[in-house]
């Protein structure tokens, strides 16, 4: 298959060309068509695999198609340098077990959002909360971070809510599931399944499937999903 054939978003297919990608890699000719269809994913796939493209491309270029509508607020659109007012309400929230995957992740969805009015963030413990906050408050359509972090910004008034989440990415579910992040995760799981109307669509991507990971496939993500 050919990244031509997929259905993507015109401004997507720009994004990709840009990245220099030119053929899917096997998990993202598996991921995209999937998404394509509404349904739950759950790949076994490695770091350098091309997962992170697998899940950012379909999601970012369905999101692309109705951009205009969609995207949240931007208090500061006219004054980059402003300080953020706005309550970030993320339709895409891609939660990572280290803050260096998170940033490659987060680096990975600014090229692929690029040219449309999707907004990504990042937001990870161990570096100053302030200036993720103001970064999230200026708008955030796509929330790449770690458990412990985001769950810091949805205890805080104003600053992050799960009200229109449509997509949840679990990368690394296994490392997730480790006892170092497995409560805080649990409570960050929990609170995207609430499902504010319609629940959102959940994507799991983990190196190894072991029990745990089953247990919380089968606790979130519909009976219908696709497995790589
Ligand atoms: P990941 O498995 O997501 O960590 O990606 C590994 C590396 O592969 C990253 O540097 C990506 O930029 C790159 N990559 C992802 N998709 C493709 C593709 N279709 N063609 C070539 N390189 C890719």
């Amino acid at each position: 298959t050919k990244f031509e054939e997929a259905g993507l978003h015109p401004v997507m297919m720009e994004n990709i060309a840009h990245c220099g990608y030119e053929w899917p890699t096997a998990v993202q000719a598996y991921c995209i068509p999937a998404l394509h269809e509404k349904l739950d994913v759950i790949a076994v796939a490695q770091t350098g695999s091309g997962k992170t493209a697998a899940f950012l491309i379909p999601i970012i270029s369905q999101l692309m198609g109705k951009a205009k509508q969609i995207a949240g607020p931007r208090p500061n659109a006219g004054n980059p340098k402003g300080e953020g007012t706005a309550r970030a309400e993320p339709l895409v929230v891609i939660i990572c077990p280290t803050r260096e995957l998170a940033n490659q992740t987060f680096d990975e969805a600014r090229r692929l959002c690029y040219r449309s009015m999707l907004r990504p963030c990042v937001a990870y413990g161990g570096a100053p909360r302030q200036l993720q906050q103001n970064e999230l408050q200026k708008g955030c359509d796509v929330l790449v971070g770690t458990p412990g972090r985001i769950l810091d910004f949805l205890k805080r008034p104003g600053v992050l809510a799960f009200n229109r989440v449509r997509y949840a990415v679990i990368d690394e579910a296994d490392e997730l599931l480790q006892p170092v992040w497995e409560e805080s995760f649990h409570a960050l799981i929990a609170e995207l399944g609430a499902g504010f109307g319609e629940p959102p669509r959940f994507l799991m991507f983990s190196a190894t499937f072991n029990q745990k990971c089953q247990q919380l496939a089968r606790q979130y993500l519909s009976p219908k999903c696709v497995r790589l």
